[in-house]
């Protein structure tokens, strides 16, 4: 089977492939897309290239390399290592992108993605329903380095979304499925209004999976994954991933400025940085000097992602932890419909408890986003789900601490069922006022459902509940 997309060759100025897919289904490619058995000695299995460097053979192809004039080849493993990149290759195929790129975490991957589009002085639109640490990024640390934020409760109203895009907007953030109540947003309208004044559209697809939803072919420009949680699936390795449609709005070439300049003025496109002349990918001795957009055309977010946050800020995955993803990501659609199951008969008979006060699910017929979920998410919206108890923190630490089958843990997407407190361990970025508005009690108990007998699962909360309200 032959290599999908080379992310590997780094000077491309055109390219012209618009189907990576090979023809073939989501099944099948991922178990093999990306990889290419006879370049590494015929190992079936992706080897795990356990390097820091590569021997560049002669000095004239060392140099060449350094100028990234020799494609395919390796300098140090904090730019480029196989083994990831057959991650990155294969991610990309799934998500229907023309390149990506992996990192040490999720954490990693969006508050790289933000700065590379956001940096010299731009602002972002962003909802408030995020997950907790990129709740923390966008509120607290993204303000002190410089980039404003304009929040909107709900994204896909048209009069909020077109209130919040100012001139300086560069992109607007959002999670597919949010964490941990599972609402839901029509991408396709967001992408739309976006879209008209040239703005990315940047989506946190971790809890959905390419698998269950494909925020590319919904109009985003760019999907960003924690690979820690389904995507990896074993709960064995923390990491990240960043995948390009290849589409984004550049505006009008404006190399002439340097990458160090940040004014804005009417002349000046929406992402500087990525139309500014830029040292390391120019061959000034040769009088030629380029731009990202330049140097890789629709490339270039993809490209300045690798080249100034991956190899500046140096969050490069371990080829370890990328083989465990790989490992992982191959069974993705058989996990994700034995839990997706799974997770829909917890959800009803939580539903119908007495002691439950609220389900947040929107596989459910009762969930303000059914109708949604059931246009863009066919095959079910993932395997979260949050539910809020009666009475207060007493309760809720009861009923965690009866609990024996799920473990309480602050993780999703696991093999294995876990439970969390929200208020008190992943959403604690928030405070109360702003838990409450996006779902979250002090009663919130949320749920990942994984791949145990939903039976046992549902005899362990039933436990759980015994243990709080006594016998009934
Ligand atoms: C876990 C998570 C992250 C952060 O990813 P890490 O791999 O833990 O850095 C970001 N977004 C969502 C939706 C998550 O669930």
């Amino acid at each position: 089977m032959g290599s999908i997309d080379s992310t590997t060759d780094r000077h491309v100025t055109a390219d012209t492939s618009n189907d990576i897919t090979n023809g073939e289904e989501f099944a099948t490619r991922q178990l093999h897309a990306g990889y290419d058995a006879p370049t590494h000695l015929d190992s079936s299995s992706v080897p795990i290239y356990a390097t820091a460097g590569y021997d560049l053979r002669n000095a004239t192809r060392g140099s060449r390399a350094a100028n990234g004039l020799e494609p395919g080849t390796h300098l140090y493993s904090r730019v480029g290592n196989p083994t990831p990149e057959v991650l990155e290759s294969r991610l990309a195929s799934l998500d229907g992108g023309v390149a990506a790129v992996a990192f040490s975490s999720g954490m990693a991957a969006i508050s790289s993605t933000i700065l590379t589009l956001a940096d010299h002085g731009g602002r972002i639109v962003s909802t408030r329903d995020l997950y907790g640490g990129t709740f923390d990024f966008i509120n607290n640390l993204l303000p002190a380095l410089g980039v404003g934020v304009d929040y909107v409760d709900k994204v896909d109203d048209e009069d909020q979304l077109e209130a919040a895009i100012g001139p300086d907007t560069r992109l607007v953030f959002l999670e597919s499925v949010s964490n941990p109540t599972t609402r839901i947003t029509d991408i396709d309208r967001v992408a739309e209004i976006a879209h008209r004044h040239g703005v990315a559209v940047v989506v946190d697809n971790t809890l959905p999976t390419p698998y269950l939803f494909r925020p590319i072919e919904h109009g985003a420009d760019i999907v960003v994954y924690s690979t820690t949680k389904a995507i990896n699936g074993h709960g064995n390795a923390v990491g990240g991933a960043v995948v390009d449609a290849g589409r984004l709005d550049y505006g009008p070439d404006n190399t002439v400025r340097d990458e160090t300049q940040s004014a804005q003025d009417a002349a000046t496109p929406r992402y500087p940085q990525l139309n500014s002349f830029v040292h390391n990918i120019s061959d000034e001795a040769h009088g030629q000097r380029r731009s990202f957009v330049d140097a890789y055309g629709r490339k270039a977010f993809i490209q300045r992602l690798r080249l100034k946050y991956l190899r500046l800020l140096g969050a490069e995955p371990g080829p370890f932890e990328s083989y465990l993803t790989l490992q992982g990501l191959e069974t993705l659609d058989v996990r994700l419909d034995r839990a997706v199951s799974n997770t829909l008969t917890v959800a009803r008979f939580l539903e119908a408890h007495p002691h439950v006060t609220r389900v947040d699910y929107a596989g459910l017929p009762d969930s303000p986003d059914h109708a949604l979920a059931e246009r863009d998410y066919p095959r079910g919206v993932g395997t979260v789900l949050a539910f809020t108890l009666e009475g207060g923190v007493k309760q809720a630490n009861a009923f965690i601490d009866a609990t024996q089958v799920f473990t309480y843990l602050t993780n999703i997407g696991d093999s294995k069922s876990l439970i969390v407190d929200p208020a008190r361990t992943t959403h604690r970025e928030f405070n109360a006022d702003q838990q409450r508005a996006i779902g979250v009690e002090p009663t919130t108990i949320r749920l990942s459902i994984g791949l145990e007998d939903s039976q046992d699962l549902i005899a362990d909360l039933e436990r759980g509940f015994r243990a709080v309200y006594g016998e009934e």
